[in-house]
């Protein structure tokens, strides 16, 4: 849906393309052959020089309901038109509200919402919230973090420091304080091929137990994990993996935080991860899939009690210092609010569920294809990891991802892990589209 306005084609200059600093970027190899998208609808995005490419990736992980859905348009503009903006401290307005009683109705046991503007934010509450929270219950040294190798958590202190990704973290100095990682649970050689959860690795979780031993539990608030960690190539915990995490926080007092800003809203088939692995953290983080993409909001859900356990001080006091003057903006709320009753109109988590047997056949059909060392899929992600050049280890995965965007597929890549996460709207015919041409181009590499 193209407004008379919107550019259909564009050429920058190389003023303007230089300007731009990107995020997560090759810069210079950009900028002497950028790629760009002018429009979007649907499954698909259109590309600066006027060709159509298949959106295998929901752009990052967040457009489950396709693109410029017309709901979600008409009710930004509305918004915008009507209060463009309300104060986030001592003030509401009724798209917050309605929203965060939205998203509680989503998921039982969760009674509260906090809102942030990304999924990076939504870490950096949840984490302060985790430390806050032992204070107002009178234990106070609780205050160290647990994190996992090869998690992404965003880019706040907090976010790199819990997270595992070493060039993420390495120019960054000390980071946080008292900070230790869980080891990941990628194994190759146990697990490759799996479909869906792998058999090998619960007993990684019994780490915990060792880390719990050195510091003691009295010095700990919080393990955080994304239940499947996505930006590090769909790693997809092993059978049994999550429960005893829990256990083991149960056992000591200890937090449980899921960072679901990619699993959240459908991408396993239910609405979280928490449903999928009947595991419930004691806080959910999600972002992405919230506002279909289309405007910056992130969220942490907090289990009953959390909530309640800061209510305990006088009544006029201000009880938890944290927050952003866009906390719950009213633009993002009503984005939100039209997101939520597409998901539910059209059954997109549902139809997530039913498509993911044919999702997982289409990815298995790609074994045995050249540098293919392991395929992995779980409702409607997956990832093709491929066996690297000797000290070139992102290459193979960049030169196919470059070869599908001329072709009209858009997917990700992570060192030589080709990662796919479509719209939940995908059809057969898509999944067709993509593996087709995906196989084609894996055939077709050195
Ligand atoms: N957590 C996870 C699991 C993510 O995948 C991401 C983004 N890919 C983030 C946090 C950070 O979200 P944002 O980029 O919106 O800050």
């Amino acid at each position: 849906m193209q407004t008379s306005s919107s550019p259909s084609t564009y050429n920058p200059t190389r003023a303007e393309l230089e300007a731009f600093w990107m995020p997560f970027t090759a810069n210079r190899q950009f900028k002497a052959n950028p790629r760009i998208f002018v429009s979007a609808k649907d499954m698909h995005f259109t590309t600066h020089d006027g060709r159509q490419v298949l959106d295998g990736t929901a752009g990052l992980w967040c457009v489950n309901a396709g693109h410029c859905r017309p709901q979600i348009v008409e009710a930004i503009h509305q918004q915008v038109a009507t209060l463009d903006y309300a104060p986030a401290f001592q003030m509401g307005h009724p798209g917050v509200f309605q929203l965060a009683d939205q998203l509680v109705k989503m998921l039982p046991g969760y009674d509260h919402v906090f809102f942030a503007n990304s999924g990076s934010e939504a870490v950096e509450s949840a984490l302060k919230i985790a430390i806050a929270y032992h204070r107002v219950c009178g234990q106070g040294t609780r205050q160290r973090l647990i994190g996992r190798e090869r998690g992404y958590h965003g880019v706040g202190f907090g976010g790199i420091s819990v997270g595992g990704i070493r060039p993420n973290r390495k120019f960054f100095g000390s980071l946080l304080n008292g900070v230790d990682h869980l080891p990941h649970t990628h194994n190759l050689e146990h697990n490759a091929f799996s479909r869906q959860q792998p058999e090998w690795g619960a007993h990684l979780a019994d780490e915990l137990e060792r880390i719990v031993a050195l510091h003691d539990a009295s010095n700990i608030a919080a393990v955080i994990v994304e239940p499947v960690a996505g930006s590090t190539g769909v790693l997809i915990p092993p059978k049994g993996y999550l429960q005893r995490l829990r256990q083991i926080c149960d056992k000591h007092g200890i937090l449980l935080i899921f960072d679901e800003v990619i699993t959240g809203f459908g991408r396993l088939g239910t609405g979280f991860a928490t449903e999928y692995f009947d595991v419930m953290p004691d806080m959910i983080i999600v972002a992405k899939g919230l506002t279909n993409g289309t405007v910056p909001m992130g969220a942490v859900f907090v289990r009953q009690g959390i909530y309640d356990a800061f209510m305990n001080g006088p009544e006029q006091a201000i009880e938890l210092l944290h927050g952003y003057t866009y906390s719950g903006h009213p633009v993002a709320c009503a984005a939100g609010l039209a997101t939520l009753e597409i998901y539910r109109q059209e059954g997109l988590f549902q139809h997530a569920q039913e498509l993911s047997t044919y999702w997982e056949e289409a990815v298995h059909s790609l074994k045995g294809l050249p540098h293919v060392i392991d395929l992995r899929n779980l409702g409607l992600v997956a990832a093709i990891e491929l066996e690297s050049i000797p000290g070139k280890p992102t290459a193979r995965a960049f030169e196919c991802f470059l070869r599908c965007y001329e072709r009209g597929l858009l997917i990700r890549t992570t060192g030589d892990i080709i990662a796919l996460s479509p719209p939940l709207i995908i059809e057969k015919q898509h999944i067709d589209e993509m593996f087709g041409l995906l196989a084609e181009v894996l055939k077709g590499l050195e």
